[in-house]
């Protein structure tokens, strides 16, 4: 069997550039999507904004003061999702390994795609080629034995960038990166491992792995392989989930308890869950219900419909909460507690991202990204403050 081939595929500067392809005027001018209020965040920033210091997730009025003149625009969430089923058709003309990250980026298994499209590199240039000549927008590739190496490879030259990083290149082709490259490494632990005289992934790769854990705990493992080019080549096929009609979870007590603040916990750990599932569905909740048995095996059940669908813990968890607290417990025990969530959409986040409030957004974002560091380190790396209390 041939080597694996994994392709990470992403969209440059995606809001900025699908206004810039729908209106010519907006061409090679600095481009800011995100909305206008206090709050505001920059949600995209084309490449001719970058050139400012702007970069997205910056304040809005952070940017609009580094660069005035930009063209500012709010976020047309049905016109991104239209671009982004094309992108997504696209890839799945190439291989059926195709999973989304985000609304504008992929990891594609091309592995033995050769025969019928011509070698890895044929294959990315075919894709930049249509997303170019059929969208007017450009994607970065990257390509390489794991999702590592692609997504490294994706980040290199990018806008408009191709990288393969191949084996025979591993692990020095990574030498001269600068550490903060690698993905899940974030301000803190840069400055770590600068303080530990690392700057580069070179310089990481002398670290000794039993240095590394007893610097950085469970992620001193994936430093040390991250710092060798190795890391996870699983690609998951791209379904479309059948819809459900809700999720739930429920807990037995190991002991009944009328501890307000341990069933608050309990409830936001399912919250957690339920919205990690909700996510990984597509799907957006509404309605939230909240299961109470009592020792005698007497069971209640209240729900709330929320204001706006939501695929993160926070509302379903203070839905969950002022439920309980209507409930009244009165110093009565508990035997068993669960959420619900119903009323089901199978509305992606996106569009609740580009419609909502940004408050909104930013909870989605946070919660993608946990979802992501979770996958690449296992549960339990992250946790709500309250849990580790
Ligand atoms: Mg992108």
């Amino acid at each position: 069997m041939s080597a694996r081939v994994i392709m990470h595929a992403d969209v440059d500067a995606f809001f900025a550039s699908v206004e810039q392809a729908v209106n010519p005027a907006y061409r090679n001018k600095p481009v800011l999507v995100g909305g206008s209020g206090d709050r505001s965040v920059v949600m995209a920033a084309s490449y001719e904004a970058r050139r400012f210091g702007v970069h997205s997730a910056m304040p809005m009025s952070q940017a609009r003061r580094l660069c005035p003149h930009a063209v500012h625009l709010p976020a047309n969430g049905k016109l991104y999702r239209r671009y982004s089923r094309h992108v997504m058709r696209v890839f799945l003309d190439y291989t059926p390994l195709v999973e989304p990250i985000s609304i504008d980026e992929a990891y594609l298994d091309v592995t033995g795609t050769e025969r019928l499209f011509g070698p890895p590199l044929e294959v990315a240039r075919m894709i930049k080629q249509r997303i170019s000549s059929e969208l007017g927008i450009t994607v970065s590739i990257g390509m390489g034995r794991n999702r590592l190496l692609a997504k490294l490879a994706s980040d290199w030259d990018k806008p408009d960038g191709l990288r393969w990083i191949r084996d025979e290149q591993l692990p020095h082709v990574l030498d001269e990166l600068p550490v903060k490259r690698l993905p899940g490494i974030g301000q803190v632990a840069a400055g770590k491992l600068r303080e530990l005289g690392v700057r580069t992934v070179g310089q990481l790769r002398s670290l000794s792995s039993s240095l590394l854990e007893q610097q950085f705990g469970k992620s001193g493992a994936y430093l040390y392989s991250a710092s060798r080019g190795e890391g996870n080549d699983g690609v998951s096929f791209y379904s479309q989930p059948p819809l459900r009609k809700q999720v739930s979870e429920e807990t037995t007590l190991a002991e009944d308890s009328a501890d307000l603040s341990a069933l608050h916990t309990l409830l936001l750990e399912m919250a957690d869950n339920l919205a990690r599932r909700l996510r990984k569905q597509g799907m957006l909740g509404r309605t939230v219900m909240l299961k109470i048995r009592f020792p005698d095996f007497k069971t209640v059940s209240r729900s709330v419909t929320m204001l706006q669908p939501a695929d993160t813990w926070q509302p379903i968890y203070h839905s969950a909460v002022e439920l309980l607290d209507k409930l009244g417990l009165g110093g009565r025990s508990v035997r068993l507690i669960g959420i619900g969530v119903t009323n089901l959409s199978d509305q992606t986040a996106d569009q609740l991202i580009l419609f909502g409030d940004e408050s909104v957004a930013q909870a989605g974002k946070l919660d993608t990204a946990c979802d992501e560091l979770i996958l690449r380190y296992g549960d339990g790396v992250i946790t709500q403050a309250r849990r580790l209390r």
